[in-house]
């Protein structure tokens, strides 16, 4: 795969693919623009994450079938339909380099990428699915007539005890090594006769999904060892900053001009941040503010004051909150002289005028908090009983808590987030939680809408509407 910094010139279409789905058995001979490079595997990543999420919340296997279809219809879908392959193997492969780099970039990877396959697997075709069990060479035979009539009571007394539909006389089985089909074997799903299992065609995705995971599992420290000795040093200008960014990245929209729900004004502060704010950006006003604590102001003001702006906090009300807050503990003057500027920093005013975008949850729970430090995402970083004590606060119930604790001993601290969010809100929301001012923007658009209704958007009696159960709707942004 060679990558161009302009246009592109498709050389051949690789050769390794059946029907839709690849074999990804080689990195495709073309030219890779590097906008393509990145944009390719953001969209494969957004399938991917969708997956994990679904998998994780514990989604049926009919649920994560029309899952994948619709993730992969959403993202992976090129403008020119006949480039729709190549953006697949592409991206697979930008993944491969961007995911080899850890023992736990790869775990996650082979996971997701052989749950994608299984599902893609089962929604191909017939012809599709044995055209592509030729393309694997999978050491299976088709059954013949007498071997099916000398093995048909077995296979009638496998298929009674999964309730399945008894073999007919035109059904297809495969003898497969029975170290093939391992998952097949530990669920007692296949018939066993002298070292072969006995796999019918609606269970040969099991076959090809370990002949997928075997192969990509080898592939992943292949690709390690090509990285860590040639490419990332050769690539370090142009490609290395890429591919370390990627397995970091937010996939969500831009929180760094967020006017969706226009301008909130300092008087909301508080009210806002007991309804509506995360648990970490909770806690940082609970510490910072509310308590008066006035040590690690600094990361206060990148952290918090980024995520203000992002809920539509203007930067003029910015100063003067942070200012009613700081400025009688440090002097106003020593406020405009070292605060005020990481303020103005923050909304471009200053500096190299970036318009610095708030973090995302992936970035906050990969940073590492010192002792004393409170920012980090609290389920990540909490101990389980300050956690619980937490949730207790935001008015979590016991069950709900429960799940919520359950999901961060998993390490799945994004769907734990999302739990609160759902407990808290009596509300479903199926995009999940990746970024705290979308966990801000949700909660505003469940709770802000009846306000608006009722005609009095800042009245005591508004805010008090907010928070009705009548009030409380399903968010799915
Ligand atoms: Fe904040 Fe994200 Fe952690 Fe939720 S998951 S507490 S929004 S960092």
């Amino acid at each position: 795969m060679e990558i161009v910094r302009s246009q592109r010139s498709r050389t051949n279409t690789p050769n390794d693919s059946v029907s839709t789905l690849p074999l990804y058995r080689y990195a495709p001979q073309l030219e890779v623009r590097l906008e393509d490079f990145e944009v390719f595997a953001m969209d494969r990543l957004r399938v991917l994450k969708g997956i994990s999420d679904a998998l994780a919340r514990g989604k049926r296997p009919e649920e994560m079938e029309n899952l994948v279809r619709d993730l992969w219809k959403a993202n992976m879908r090129h403008p020119e339909a006949s480039e729709d392959v190549n953006k697949d193997i592409i991206s697979h492969f930008v993944l491969r380099l961007v995911y080899c780099r850890t023992e736990d970039l790869r775990k996650w990877f082979l996971s997701m990428e052989t749950a994608l396959y299984r599902y893609r697997f089962l929604l191909g075709s017939s012809e599709a699915k044995r055209a592509l069990m030729e393309e694997f060479d999978l050491p299976c035979k088709a059954i013949s007539r007498t071997e099916f009539e000398n093995a048909k009571e077995k296979l009638e007394q496998v298929a009674r005890s999964f309730d399945q539909p008894l073999p007919t006389a035109d059904a297809i089985f495969y003898k497969v090594p029975f170290e093939e089909v391992p998952e097949l074997v530990a669920g007692r799903r296949v018939y066993i006769h002298k070292g072969h299992a006995y796999v019918a065609m609606h269970q040969v995705v099991s076959l090809v999904v370990t002949q997928f995971r075997s192969n990509l599992s080898k592939a992943l420290i292949l690709t390690n060892r090509k990285w860590t000795s040639t490419i990332r040093e050769q690539e370090k200008d142009r490609l290395t900053p890429i591919v370390e960014a990627l397995s970091m990245s937010y996939l969500g929209p831009d929180y760094s001009q967020t006017k969706e729900f226009g301008e909130i004004s300092i008087k909301d502060l508080d009210q806002l941040a007991r309804s509506s704010f995360p648990l970490c950006m909770r806690h940082l006003f609970d510490k910072y503010v509310f308590r008066r604590l006035f040590t690690f102001l600094l990361s206060l003001t990148l952290c918090v004051s980024l995520y203000a702006k992002g809920v539509g906090l203007r930067m003029e009300d910015a100063l003067a909150f942070w200012k009613a807050e700081f400025s009688h503990k440090v002097g106003a003057e020593r406020f405009d002289k070292e605060y005020a500027y990481s303020i103005r920093h923050n909304y471009g005013k200053e500096g190299k005028r970036t318009d610095y975008t708030p973090y995302s949850c992936q970035k906050i729970i990969s940073s590492t908090p010192g002792v004393g430090d409170h920012h980090g995402c609290p389920y990540r970083h909490f101990s389980e009983e300050n956690l619980r004590a937490a949730l207790g606060r935001m008015g979590v119930g016991s069950r709900a808590m429960e799940d919520v604790v359950d999901k961060v001993r998993n390490r799945h601290y994004q769907l734990a987030c999302t739990l609160t969010f759902e407990a808290v809100h009596s509300s479903s929301c199926d995009a999940g939680i990746n970024h705290p001012n979308q966990y801000f923007s949700d909660s505003h658009k469940i709770l802000q809408p009846k306000v608006q209704i009722v005609g009095q958007p800042h009245s005591d009696q508004a805010e008090m509407a907010k928070f009705r159960p009548s009030n409380l709707q399903t968010c799915k942004s």
